[in-house]
């Protein structure tokens, strides 16, 4: 029988939830045998090459980039997984939506902030290249819609071990009191 197929992304996030994910340890190995990855940073796969049945996002979105790959992942995945509070309300990133209107934000980060060390010909970028910044960091579920949210910052692995297992059995969810965190 084929396994059912994950794929997984970071938007504006840190890479701690795909850390906590790596972090269910030696249960990597079970995870292998209960599933296939596809686009994913674990296996190093940058586009979709087969349609997924569940895709898991960590992040908000803070860019065009992010909404599109978030678009792509609700296109080409049947259920999505959002985990940790960046993914869930913007999160850290989403400090900045308190700053407005956005050049104020980008003079501050990239002229005006005490780290700034050099930026002698005060040059805010600004490429076709680089990713078109939102004028605020958004949640995912405001972007598309969203099956399933694990809370955390970052979840335990445990938590996001029992998920994907209930997901991918179709078996109840367990939920012990010390797996949830939700700082
Ligand atoms: S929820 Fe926490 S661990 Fe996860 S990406 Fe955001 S800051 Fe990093």
């Amino acid at each position: 029988m084929s396994k059912p197929i994950v794929a997984t992304t970071s938007l504006a996030g840190c890479f701690g939830c795909h850390m906590s994910l790596l972090d269910i340890d030696e249960r990597i190995l079970d995870l292998f045998d209960l599933v296939e990855f596809n686009k994913s940073p674990i296996d190093d796969i940058k586009t979709f090459t087969k349609e997924c049945d569940i895709g898991i996002i960590e992040g908000g979105c803070c860019n065009s980039e992010n909404v599109h790959v978030l678009q792509e992942f609700r296109k080409h995945c049947k259920t999505l997984v959002v985990i940790g509070e960046c993914a869930i309300m913007g999160g850290l990133p989403a400090m900045r939506n308190n700053v407005a209107p956005i050049s104020e934000c980008l003079e501050e980060a990239y002229l005006n902030c005490v780290s700034v060390q050099a930026n002698e010909e005060k040059i805010i970028p600004n490429d076709d290249e680089l990713p078109m910044i939102l004028d605020k960091v958004y949640p995912c579920h405001e972007v598309v819609k969203i099956d399933y949210f694990i809370p955390g910052c970052a979840p335990r692995a445990d938590l996001i071990w029992n998920a994907l297992v209930a997901l991918v059995t179709g078996n109840e969810m367990e939920l012990p009191y010390e797996v949830l965190k939700y700082d």
